[in-house]
């Protein structure tokens, strides 16, 4: 029973209301439990052995032995938790092995981690600008770059979708005195495209502005080994701030940010997440840096991942669904009202096949979509497997 009924009871009532009434459609699929994984691509869920079409973990890495052994050992070596924030006793020989290695990864001079992606969008934002500074965006940049942007202070202006002459627009607009940041997604999260990185890198270096580039969904995704969007651009050194997650390719927690030893040194003292916040538990940074060297070890995961994802979207596309701009492991699939991304995945769930929507506010209304992900570890059968639910959904409901 709520306590108050003013303004907050009333928006917590009207949440409560919308959830129950796609409960009450049997159209709610946000929440559900994972029994168990099993294997590169299946899970259980409410008893069912589905396939996980919804994941991030996009080289199959969840559950390797090394990673397994890595988490194991460092928990019997330094127990499950730190002495609290990095910057005081929280600093593990862990972490900083895991910060040379994302370094050395991404062709860096150093790194530094933090307890999670979001975190690390909010904490470097917020340090790298503040009030009478510029930070400029692609208009369709992840939430945790919007909230950093907020957080920072700084005057925050947005760019038309991948638009190079909206974004020189807001370069040139920006006051000549103010230091600039510009900050993109490396590969966009609803839609699976990719930034032109060589021109926007042009652009910032032609106005002098600084670089970040997020990376969350391209770190081991793209490039022939996995290094990302500067590798698959074949660039070198154009980005200032490289930022990702541990979240995903690698399956662990955390967040990074890798660049010049000097910016990540005033990082290591004057970002607040550092300072603040507890330190990543041993397990997670063992887990992480041994994931970093499977890749490598095994290149032949970057290869299947590329060919899972150029199989997945073209038979989407030959079966006529509106796969819109994606190029990568992310595959959106255009169903329009967010009625009709339920109903979709309603049968596709009934099929064993575990796919998520997308609905508004996420996305603009009418673009509801599901949000497919192919990864490494699925098999050419169980991906034809989604495809046959997919046609039968998609004509049922009268997408295609
Ligand atoms: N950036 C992007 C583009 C993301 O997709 C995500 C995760 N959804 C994050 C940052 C946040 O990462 P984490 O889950 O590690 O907090």
């Amino acid at each position: 029973m709520l306590r108050n009924q003013d303004k907050v009871g009333a928006r917590i009532q009207a949440w409560l209301e919308r959830v129950n009434q796609t409960k009450e459609d049997e159209l709610y699929f946000f929440n559900q439990t994972i029994e168990e994984v099993r294997g590169g691509a299946c899970v259980r869920v409410h008893g069912r052995e589905m396939l996980m079409f919804a994941s991030y973990c996009y080289l199959g890495l969840l559950g390797h032995p090394k990673i397994n052994a890595a988490a194991k050992a460092a928990i019997d070596k330094y127990g499950t938790g730190t002495h609290g924030v990095r910057l005081l006793a929280g600093t593990l020989t862990l972490h900083r092995e895991l910060e040379e290695t994302i370094a050395r990864f991404k062709g860096t001079e150093d790194a530094i981690t933090f307890s999670s992606g979001y975190v690390t969008n909010l904490t470097v934002i917020s340090t790298m600008v503040g009030r009478h500074d510029v930070v400029i965006c692609d208009k369709l940049n992840h939430a945790s770059i919007v909230d950093g942007c907020m957080l920072s202070g700084a005057d925050f202006v947005r760019f038309r979708h991948n638009d190079m002459a909206d974004l020189e627009r807001c370069l040139r607009q920006a006051d000549s005195s103010a230091a600039k940041l510009v900050v993109v997604d490396a590969v966009f999260s609803m839609d699976g495209d990719l930034i032109n990185l060589p021109r926007t890198a042009e652009l910032c270096r032609q106005y002098n502005a600084w670089l970040m580039v997020d990376e969350a969904h391209s770190l081991g995704v793209l490039g022939k080994t996995g290094r990302g969007i500067e590798e698959h651009f074949g660039l070198e050194s154009v980005i200032d701030l490289k930022m990702g997650t541990l979240s995903k390719t690698i399956p662990s927690v955390g967040g990074y940010l890798a660049g010049d030893k000097d910016l990540i040194h005033m990082f290591r003292h004057a970002s607040r997440a550092f300072i603040f916040s507890a330190a990543l538990p041993p397990a997670q940074a063992a887990a992480a840096q041994a994931a970093l060297e499977v890749i490598l070890e095994e290149p032949e995961r970057v290869e299947a991942l590329h060919q899972n994802a150029r199989y997945f979207r073209n038979s989407l596309k030959q079966l006529s669904f509106d796969t819109m701009r994606t190029e990568t492991a992310i595959v959106p699939v255009l169903c329009g009202p967010d009625e009709r991304a339920y109903q979709m995945v309603k049968h596709c769930q009934h099929d064993d096949i575990f796919v998520l929507p997308v609905v508004s506010p996420a996305v603009p209304e009418g673009t509801a979509r599901l949000r497919a992900t192919v990864t490494a570890a699925h098999t050419s059968a169980e991906i034809d497997r989604a495809l046959h639910s997919f046609e039968s959904a998609g004509k049922k409901i009268g997408i295609i």
